[in-house]
Order: C-alpha cells, then structure tokens, then sequence
C-alpha cells in the first residue's frame, strides 16, 4: 500500500476510485512537512518527499502545486501561496500590467525512493486575470486563472493534479514495487510434490487424477512435452482446439517464483509451441497466467502449481482489463519482481507478442477464459465443468504430437 501525504485531503477526494484503484490511501502529514524557499518544484518536493520518507520511515507521496507566470518563470512557482497572500489581487493585477498575462498552473507529486526524488508532474496553460473577484479568497487562482480551451478536456481546476495523477499512473505499479519490502528469495512451498495438487497427482500417472477420471480411459496421458522443468499438455475445458498449458514441472506458487535460470529456456519453449500453433491453427496463442489470489500469497501457500494458458484465439484482451492497474513486460523473467506477492496478478500476452501484467486484486474465477470465450461468441464454455472439451483435448493432442521438440 502506498500513502500519499497531504494537509488537504479535500483536493483529492475526487480522485478517490482512481486512488483506490492504485491502491493508494490519503494521510495526514501530523505536523506540517518542511516549506524549502526555492523557485523550483524539484527543490521543495525534494525536501518534503525526504522528509516525509523520513517521518513514516518508508517511501509517501507528496504532492505541491502553484502557478508560473510566462513573464517572470519560473515565479511565483513553490513560493505561489506566499506570493498570493502578500501580494493579493491588486498587486499581480500591477505585476501583470503591461506583461503578457499567460500562466500555468502546476501540480508535482514526488517520492523520496532509494535516494533520490521520483517526480511526476501535471500542466495545464492559460492566462490570468485577477480583475475578476474570486468565490474563495483562500483559493483565488480558481477563478483567475483560466485556462486554454481545449477539445480533448473539459476546463476544470482540477485538471493540473489530474494530469500528474495521470502521470504517476504509468509509474504506479512499478513504484509499489520499488517501495515494497525486499522479497524472500528462498521458495516458500517446503514441497516439490504435493498431492493435494491435481497436476501433481496426475505427473505421478495417478489414475485417480482429474484428468484420468475425466478422459475414462480415452488418452492414457495428454503430455505433449516434458524435460526436467517444463511440462506441455493440452487442458480440461478445451473450449477450441490447439488450448495448451505450459507448467512447471516442480509444484511452485506462479512464475514469479521460477528460478532465473530457467525463464531462457521457457521462452524458448513458448517459441516452439507458438511455431506449431500457428502452422496448425493459423492464430498465435494468447497466453495468460493467473498468478496467486493475494490470499493465498499469504500464509496458506501452496495451493497454486504454477502454469500458463495458451489459446489460439484471436482476440485482444487488454482493453477488457483497462480498469486495473497495470506494467508493460518484456522478459517473463519479470515477473519475479512480483513474487514478494503483495497482490496477485493476471499476466497477459496478446497474439502480437506484447505482454502485459495486471493488478489480479478481485479477480473473478478464470476471467480471462470469460472474456475470451465471450469474445468468440462461446460463452457457455468458459468454464471447465460445464464445458470439458474432450474432443478438442484429443484433436490438439493428435495435432501436436510429437511437434513440440525443439
Ligand atoms: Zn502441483
């Protein structure tokens, strides 16, 4: 969870979905953070940010605001309140005069991370016109700055800080982490095997296994691939042919907890598959991970064996996520930053090969096979139960035999 320190909690209670979506809570600073005299943001976050790193003895959010008049930038800057309080109405009225009147109102938010300031700023440009008599003599800037028009948002005095809202959205997710206590490195689950595990029974041929109960006899075992990590079978709940899950061999939580080492060899491994999917279905895979529910990182591991789906449908999954706070991703080898599992997550890559991770809090039971199912027009499939799709497990099976070496 990260805070973010302010005296005025008022200024960001329209912000409040957005703040609980990025799992951000307000606080107040107790006695007021430190007001460094400088012309610059950078300064005076710097100096509150460390301050307030300080004072909660971890990383905050600190937030400052003020206006830049073209004339005389970067004044008043930080220094915005003071300037305003002294000055008032009449004399930026005489600062102004003969001056071009442009302006822009500045939000910042920083965080004293690792030491240094991480920074993230919003703008917006207008002019001033301090003949007109503002609602609040406290906040007078609500009505003398106004601002430029423009098509893509509405006018609002909000739009600065909604702007470095917008801002430290991209960072967010990235940010918890590089804020978060250091993960343990040692695997947490003490067994290799455990039997409780469906996909651990049936690695052992126990013919108890959902899978041998399901198939009464019709596919000995599905395993398309195996080496000493890897395990590649098509999955109960088929809802078209060429579905595939890639698991580890040994019983791990999600692919955040997978060694380092072997992350080479999986993408080659995903290589592999993605040359015989495409050959037989036409379609790149869509691969996703439900990594750990946040409930079960904590305490009761071990639930879990660690795999990834993989379906030749083509359908674009990240706009259906939009709502949730997300991280671009390159290398699965990634993922690892998330094992400390805070919260879990929902790691997505796109037919294109673009991969994406997301906040997993409140996720419905396998909601990207929903999405996807209803995407195809196969709603009535999403779940395994209902929809076991024997026949499109044999048909990939079939299809992939003996293809997937590299
Ligand atoms: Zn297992």
């Amino acid at each position: 969870m990260l805070t973010l320190v302010t005296s005025n909690p008022a200024k960001y209670a329209p912000f409040a979905p957005e703040l609980e979506r990025w799992r951000i809570t307000l606080e107040a600073p107790g006695e007021p953070l430190p007001e460094v005299q400088s012309l610059h943001f950078a300064e005076t976050l710097a100096a509150k940010a460390r301050a307030a790193a300080q004072r909660f003895g971890r990383p905050v959010l600190v937030d400052d605001a003020g206006l830049v008049l073209a004339a005389y930038a970067p004044f008043p800057g930080p220094l915005t309140a003071t300037v305003l309080r002294s000055l008032g109405a009449a004399g930026l009225g005489r600062l102004l005069h003969g001056a071009p009147d442009r302006a822009t109102l500045e939000c910042h938010l920083g965080a004293w991370v690792n030491g240094r300031l991480r920074h993230w700023t919003g703008r917006v440009a207008g002019r001033l016109d301090p003949t007109r008599p503002p609602r609040d003599p406290r906040m007078p800037l609500t009505d003398w700055f106004i601002p430029d028009a423009d098509a893509a948002e509405p006018p609002s005095p909000l739009l600065h800080r909604a702007r470095a809202l917008a801002a430290l959205e991209r960072d967010v997710w990235s940010l918890h982490l590089e804020t978060a206590p250091p993960a343990p490195d040692a695997a947490e689950c003490p067994a290799r095997t455990n039997f409780d595990c469906p996909f651990c029974r049936e690695f052992q041929a126990d013919d108890q296994s959902i899978f041998a109960t399901m198939m009464e006899g019709r596919l000995a075992s599905r395993i398309l691939y195996e080496d000493e990590h890897f395990i590649v079978l098509p999955p109960l709940g088929a809802f078209i042919p060429g579905g595939l899950l890639v698991l580890t061999r040994e019983h791990i939580l999600s692919l955040a907890h997978l060694p380092p080492e072997l992350f080479a060899p999986l993408e080659k491994l995903l290589q592999t598959i993605r040359r015989a999917v495409v050959e037989l279905w036409g379609v790149p895979p869509l691969v996703f991970e439900h990594g750990p529910a946040p409930e079960w990182s904590k305490g009761v591991c071990c639930v879990d064996h660690a795999h990834l789906n993989l379906f030749p449908a083509p359908v674009t999954v990240h706009p259906h996520l939009a709502g949730r706070m997300s991280l671009p991703l390159t290398d699965l080898v990634e993922l690892r930053q998330l094992r400390s599992a805070e919260f879990g997550y929902l790691m997505v890559q796109e037919n294109d090969g673009s991969r994406r991770v997301f906040d997993g809090r409140d996720v419905p039971t396998q909601l990207v096979r929903r999405i996807i199912t209803r995407e195809l027009g196969l709603a009535d499939r999403w779940h395994w139960r209902d929809y076991p799709g024997r026949e499109e497990l044999l048909a990939t099976y079939r299809a992939l035999q003996g293809r997937l070496q590299p």
